[in-house]
C-alpha cells in the first residue's frame, strides 16, 4: 500500500499514520519528524531548517525532493509507505509523482484528514508530548489521569516550539495557500479519498481504514 496523508497541521495524520504503521508493517514517512531529526543533530541545515520550521514556513521544494528520493530508496519501502507531510506543495506533488513513475510504484491514493477550524485550534495549542515516554497528549482532550501520569512520573508536558498562537496561525495560513492545492490536485486525477477527521482516535482510525478497504 502506497498512500499520500494529507490535512492541515493539527488534523491527526501522524497518529493515523502510526496506527496504521503499527498495523500494517509499512513505514510512516514523516518529512517533519525527518527535519526534526536534523535539527537535533545541529547539523548546518539542520540549523538552517530550524528557522524556517520555527516559523511555521515551508523548507524549499528542492530539499524536500531530495530527502524524499533518499528516504524512498531504502528497503522498508518495498511492500509500502504512508507519507505523512508530503507532498506540501503542487511541485512536490508533481516531482512525487515523477519519483514514483520512475521508481515504477504509483501512488495507490491520498486521503485527506478532514477538520473543522475550531477544532485544529484546539488540538495545536493543547498539544503536548510526555519527556518521559513521548506519549502525544492533549491538554483539552487527554483525561486529567493521563496528564498526571506523565508528570506524577517526574516527566514534563512539553510543547512543540512551533505550536504557539502567532507560529499556528501562520502554518494555517500556508496551509491554505500552499498545500490546499495539493488536495485538488489528487482530487482532479481521482485519487483522493476523505475522512472525517472529527471524533477519536479510533473513530477516525476506522473510517480511514474503511476508505483504504482494509477494515
Ligand atoms: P509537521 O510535523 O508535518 O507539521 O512539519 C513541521 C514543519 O516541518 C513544517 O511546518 C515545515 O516547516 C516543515 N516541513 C515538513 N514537511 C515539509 C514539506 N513536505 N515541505 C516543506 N516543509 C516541510
Amino acid at each position: 500500500m502506497r498512500i499520500v496523508l494529507l490535512g492541515a497541521p493539527g488534523s491527526g495524520k501522524g497518529t493515523q499514520a502510526k496506527k496504521l504503521m503499527a498495523e500494517k508493517n509499512i513505514p510512516q514517512i514523516s518529512t517533519g519528524d525527518m527535519l526534526r531529526a536534523a535539527v537535533a543533530a545541529g547539523s548546518r541545515f539542520g540549523v538552517q531548517a530550524k528557522k524556517i520550521m520555527d516559523a511555521g514556513n515551508l523548507v524549499s521544494d528542492d530539499i524536500m525532493l531530495g530527502i524524499i528520493s533518499e528516504r524512498l530508496s531504502e528497503p522498508d519501502t518495498e511492500d509500502g509507505f504512508i507519507l505523512d507531510g508530503f507532498p506540501r506543495t503542487e511541485q512536490q506533488a508533481l516531482d512525487l509523482s515523477d519519483l514514483l513513475d520512475e521508481m515504477g510504484k504509483p501512488l495507490d491514493c491520498a486521503v485527506l484528514m478532514d477538520v473543522d477550524f475550531e477544532i485544529l485550534i484546539k488540538r495545536l495549542t493543547g498539544r503536548r508530548t510526555c519527556s518521559l515516554t513521548g506519549k502525544l497528549l492533549n491538554v483539552y482532550f487527554s483525561s486529567q489521569a493521563e496528564l498526571d501520569a506523565c508528570t506524577d512520573a517526574g516527566g514534563e508536558l512539553v510543547q512543540r516550539e512551533d505550536d504557539n498562537e502567532e507560529v499556528i496561525k501562520n502554518r494555517l495560513e500556508v496551509y491554505r495557500t500552499q498545500t490546499e492545492p495539493v488536495v485538488s490536485y489528487y482530487r482532479k486525477r481521482g485519487k483522493l479519498e476523505t475522512v472525517d477527521a472529527d471524533g477519536t482516535i479510533d473513530e477516525v482510525y476506522g473510517r480511514f481504514t474503511r476508505v483504504l478497504g482494509i477494515a
